[in-house]
C-alpha cells in the first residue's frame, strides 16, 4: 500500500508542526497531489465535515498529525478538551479513510502513552502495563483509544493503519505561547526576550532534573513517509534519537544558542512530570530508519525560523 509520486496525500493537521514538516518532506520527494486543509476548510471536530471530505478528495494515503497539543501546564488546566478533541479528531479520520477505501493511514500518538515509571529506555510492548502520568493522562488515554482503533481497524476490515509513537518534538511552526507550549519552544522564547531586554535571569519550571529525548520534527517527517512506504504492521513503533538530557542541560544548549549569558532559576512550585522518558529505537532502526539532524544543530534552525517567522 505505498505511495506513488501521484497518488492524492491527505495530511491531517497540515498546518500544526507535524503535519507542516510531514507536507515539507512529501513535497521535497516530488509527491504533487497534496491535500493540505486549513481547519477553516474542514474542521476534523465535525464528523459531517469530514465525511464530505473524504467523499469529495478521495484520498488514496492520510497522515493523521492533526491533535489538540500543550505543554505540561495546558494539559493539566483543560483535561477535558485533551481528550474530547483528540478522540474525536482521530475516531471521526480513522473512520471516514476506512470507509471511503484509503490504502495506508499513518497515525501519530506520542510517548506519554506509556506508564509513568516504565523502565528506561522505554519499549513498544510497554504500553498498557502501568498508570499514566497524571499531569497528561487526558491527552495520552485519548491516544491509546487511537492506538487501538488502529489495530481494531486492522483486524476487522483489514484496514492498513500504522501507529507511530514520537518523542518530543520540536522545530519550525512551533507553539511559542508561553503558557500552552512545550519545554524547548517556552526556553527558546524567554532567553530570547531576556536577551533582547537585558534581564539578569530566567525563570525554568520543575527542578530541572527530568530527563527528555527530543527529536527535530524534520526527522519525524522522513520517518512517518519512510514507515508508510515501508512499515505495515499491528504493532506500534517509537520514533526517536535513543538520547535524552536533562531539562537543566537543555536549558543550558538554548540560553548559548540564543546568546543569553545571565543566570537560570528554576520554579520548583511549577511540576516536573514524568521523571525520565527515553525511548527504546531498535525496532525503528530495524526499519533502516534513523535520525539524522543532532541537536544543537536542531535548536540553531528552530531559533532561525523564530527569529524570522515567529511572535514578535
Ligand atoms: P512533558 O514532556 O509532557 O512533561 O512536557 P513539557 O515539554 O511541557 O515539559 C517538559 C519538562 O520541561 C517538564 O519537566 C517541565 O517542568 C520542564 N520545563 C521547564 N521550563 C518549562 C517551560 O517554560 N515550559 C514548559 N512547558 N516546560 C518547562
Amino acid at each position: 500500500n505505498a505511495m506513488n509520486v501521484d497518488d492524492r496525500i491527505f495530511v491531517a493537521g497540515a498546518r500544526g508542526l507535524v503535519g507542516s514538516a510531514i507536507a515539507r518532506h512529501l513535497q521535497t520527494a516530488g509527491f504533487s497531489n497534496l491535500l493540505l486543509p486549513s481547519r477553516s476548510e474542514v474542521d476534523l471536530a465535525d464528523q459531517s465535515a469530514v465525511e464530505a471530505y473524504f467523499r469529495t478528495q478521495q484520498p488514496s494515503h492520510v497522515f493523521l498529525a492533526a491533535a489538540k497539543v500543550g505543554g505540561i501546564l495546558a494539559n493539566n488546566t483543560y483535561p477535558a478538551d485533551f481528550i474530547r478533541s483528540n478522540m474525536v479528531i482521530q475516531d471521526n479520520v480513522i473512520d471516514a479513510a476506512r470507509r471511503h477505501a484509503v490504502r495506508k493511514l499513518v497515525f501519530l500518538g506520542s510517548t506519554c502513552i506509556y506508564p509513568k515509571l516504565a523502565p528506561q529506555p522505554i519499549k513498544e510492548e510497554y504500553l498498557l502495563t502501568g498508570s499514566l502520568e497524571p499531569t497528561n493522562e487526558w491527552y495520552a488515554i485519548a491516544k491509546i483509544a487511537g492506538i487501538k482503533t488502529c489495530q481494531a481497524y486492522r483486524r476487522q476490515y483489514g484496514f492498513d493503519a500504522i501507529s507511530l509513537m514520537p518523542t518530543n518534538l520540536y522545530g519550525p511552526e512551533d507553539n511559542f505561547d508561553l503558557e500552552s507550549s512545550h519545554v524547548m519552544p517556552a526556553m527558546m522564547r524567554k532567553f530570547h526576550e531576556a536577551k533582547i531586554s537585558k534581564a539578569k535571569e530566567v525563570v525554568v519550571w520543575g527542578t530541572g532534573t527530568p530527563r527528555r529525548e527530543f527529536l527535530h520534527v524534520d526527522d519525524l517527517a522522513g520517518a512517518a513517509v519512510h514507515l508508510m512506504q515501508h512499515y505495515s504492521h499491528e504493532d506500534i513503533i517509537n520514533v526517536g534519537v535513543g538520547k535524552d538530557i536533562s531539562i537543566a542541560e537543555l536549558a543550558a544548549l538554548v540560553a548559548e544558542v540564543v546568546g543569553f549569558s545571565g543566570e537560570i532559576v528554576y520554579d520548583t512550585s511549577k511540576p516536573d512530570g514524568t521523571p525520565r522518558k527515553l525511548l527504546d529505537v531498535s525496532r525503528l532502526h530495524a526499519q533502516n530508519w534513523r535520525a539524522s539532524i543532532n541537536l544543537r544543530d536542531g535548536v540553531a534552525d528552530t531559533y532561525r525560523w523564530f527569529l524570522n517567522y515567529g511572535p514578535k
